[in-house]
């Protein structure tokens, strides 16, 4: 039934065993992801976001990670999906938005945090209450703090959405463009808002260094950027190779497995801290 309300046309779907077993996982994953947060199954992973000129951490992204009890493991991808259709992404959200600025607080004070906010926490739910609460519990400056909004968000734009992201920017909280190229990129928006950054989406990255036309496009991006007076990050970072061609082009900051996995705030803590240890410390260690 759920296939075929989603099909065009006929609505006529033949049952497949497959599709039944997927979504019975579905309807348990949603089931159980209501209790997810009283049960403390949730938790927040920190990906660290790099200066590519030397490699130093500038920041980290926070990325939820859900340790079922029986399933184990649930990808975001599956789960924010999920919440986004039965709305319980608001909650969460508010969550994630909390316990990163907490998180933060515990991070080198030069570091920033940035959050992913879906569309409809923009769309439905008071953002800006949920922000300007978690900055003021946790203390957190809010220059440090990044939201990071995807394209889909500009779907549906309205005066109130650029209402709540102008609220965002007064408060001193900076707004990052996530998977830049890889939905609707329609530039029209891009002068609309008031946009800190462009994140371009890893698609770019892993076909860099084969495909010349994946080099052109980033470029044209950091020259885009250029022009914004906006800063721009490239995602997915893998080979040292992809870095090299990455800062040739001009891009400023990376991001990706070669420079860290998402990880729990105390190893980033103490991977940032690495970082500060006096250079006559590190040779006798
Ligand atoms: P995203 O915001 O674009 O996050 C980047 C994703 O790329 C993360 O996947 C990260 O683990 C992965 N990644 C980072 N570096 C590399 C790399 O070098 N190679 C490869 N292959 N992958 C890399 P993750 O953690 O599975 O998150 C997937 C998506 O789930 C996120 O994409 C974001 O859209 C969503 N998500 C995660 N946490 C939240 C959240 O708190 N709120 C909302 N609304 N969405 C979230
Ligand atoms: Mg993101
Ligand atoms: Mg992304």
């Amino acid at each position: 039934l759920d296939e075929a309300r989603r099909t065009n046309g006929s609505g006529l779907v033949k049952f497949d065993p497959e599709s039944g077993a997927r979504h019975a996982a579905a309807r348990r994953i949603e089931a159980d992801l209501w209790h997810a947060l009283g049960r403390d199954e949730l938790r927040l992973f920190y990906q660290p976001q790099v200066r590519l000129s030397d490699g130093k951490i500038i920041g980290a992204e926070a990325l939820l990670r859900w340790r079922h009890p029986e399933l184990g493991f649930v990808s975001p991808q599956v789960f924010v999906e999920i919440a986004e259709a039965n709305g319980f992404i608001e909650q969460l959200g508010a969550w994630a938005m909390l316990q990163a600025c907490r998180d933060a607080m515990t991070f080198r004070p030069d570091l920033a945090v940035a959050v992913n906010v879906s569309p409809l926490q923009l769309q439905r739910g008071d953002i800006v209450a949920t922000v300007r609460q978690a900055l003021r519990q946790t203390g957190l400056r809010p220059d440090r703090l990044q939201i990071e909004i995807t394209e889909s968000t500009f779907l549906n734009p309205s005066d109130e959405m650029l209402g709540k992201l102008s609220d965002l920017k007064a408060l001193g909280v900076s707004i990052a463009l996530d998977d830049f190229g890889t939905g609707y990129s329609s530039f029209g928006y891009l002068a609309r808002f008031p946009l800190d950054k462009i994140k371009v989406d890893q698609m770019f990255v892993r076909t860099l260094i084969d495909n010349k036309a994946s080099q052109a496009i980033v470029q044209s991006v950091k020259t885009l950027c250029r022009g914004l007076g906006i800063a721009m990050i490239c995602e997915g970072i893998e080979t040292e190779a992809e870095a090299a061609i990455l800062r040739r082009i001009g891009c400023e900051q990376g991001q990706g497995y070669l420079f860290g996995r998402p990880q729990p705030a105390e190893d980033l803590i103490r991977l940032a801290d690495g970082e500060n240890v006096p250079l006559a410390v590190a040779a006798q260690a």
